[in-house]
């Protein structure tokens, strides 16, 4: 594998009319998590990935297999549990399109996962590990295994991408800032929202956030900056790429595309400031399209993208 990520996916379902959820009768089924997101774009884009997880022994966790090795992604490192269910939540369409969603996540099988659940070897093959910020807010074992996954990786090369990807809902401001620090400290590549960054720094700047964890010890750091594209820094190197204008349909999902398309540069060698260039044309991709993954796009739509002759602007 080129790529390892591992983290938790779960059952999604959304309420088909904008109703609260007590008198919504129908609701639409599908599969969401951030590094499976992360790891079916780069499959699209023609690299070898791997993604590993724990899941329940029930339907839902084979539903959750199945859609992921069926994106062409490497399962041969998840196992099923039957200690927990698979994690499902719903997704509440309130008026005028604001939506909120409810987690029925605390305890499941994903949260179980240990240091036990690594495979070493197959990590060390790989070329970059992707860890993101919601794995280690699952579980005292999981915030474990993460840093252990880091570590191991460290140790032999493997590069380290770390979106924070911060889920307020899931732990309290003091420990995800002590924490999501105590992990960006270990990661190689850096990828916050500006809130993000903002939130963990103390700095409202995208160069003072990204000059933070240079000094913390990473080689590059990018900030995300929604429709006004994107902020990159090295110690040798730094630029801002903007955004290619798209109308936005769904936003849900464009920062998982925007890390696929900037660890497919990476992979490629190409430079840092093309790396984000992919990632922002990515993340327009996605953004243009309904859903977190039916609009990963494959090389030949992504280069189609960014040579403007695309039709995904409209
Ligand atoms: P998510 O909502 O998936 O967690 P995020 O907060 O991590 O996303 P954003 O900054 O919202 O990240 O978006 C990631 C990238 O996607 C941006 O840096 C940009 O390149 C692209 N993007 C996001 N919104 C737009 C938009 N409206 N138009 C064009 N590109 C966009």
């Amino acid at each position: 594998m080129e790529v390892v990520t591992f983290g938790e996916s779960m059952v999604l379902f959304s309420g088909d009319q904008e109703l609260p959820l007590e008198y919504v009768h129908q609701f639409h089924k599908q599969m969401a998590g951030a590094e499976s997101n992360v790891a079916i774009g780069l499959a699209r884009l023609g690299h070898s990935t791997g993604w590993f997880s724990k899941l329940g022994q029930d339907a839902f966790g084979r539903y959750i297999l199945q859609s992921v090795r069926g994106q062409g992604v490497d399962t041969s490192r998840c196992t099923y549990t039957d200690a927990a269910p698979t994690a499902v939540f719903f997704k509440e369409r309130g008026r005028g399109g604001k939506t909120k969603v409810y987690y029925y996540r605390q305890g499941s099988a994903a949260s179980l996962m240990t240091n036990d659940d690594l495979d070493e070897s197959y990590l060390t093959q790989a070329k970059i590990l992707h860890v993101t910020g919601i794995t280690p807010a699952l579980s005292e074992s999981c915030f474990e295994l993460t840093k252990h996954a880091m570590d191991v990786a460290k140790r032999n090369q493997v590069s380290i991408v770390f979106d924070p990807n911060i889920r307020w809902k899931l732990w309290d401001r003091d420990t995800a800032k002590s924490r999501l620090l105590e992990l960006a400290a270990r990661a190689d590549y850096i990828l916050p929202g500006l809130d993000e960054g903002e939130f963990l720094t103390g700095r409202p700047r995208a160069k003072e956030i990204a000059e933070f964890f240079l000094k913390l010890g990473s080689k590059a750091v990018v900030v995300k900056l929604g429709k006004d594209g994107a902020y990159y820094q090295s110690l040798t190197e730094r630029g801002h790429v903007p955004a290619i204008p798209v109308q936005e349909i769904d936003p849900v999902g464009a920062g998982d595309g925007f890390a696929a398309g900037f660890i497919s540069g990476l992979l490629r060698n190409d430079s840092l400031a093309m790396s984000v260039t992919r990632a922002n044309a990515v993340g327009a991709i996605v953004v243009g399209v309904q859903g977190d993954t039916e609009g990963l796009p494959n090389e030949e739509e992504l280069q189609a993208m960014l040579s403007g002759q695309t039709g995904y602007q409209n």
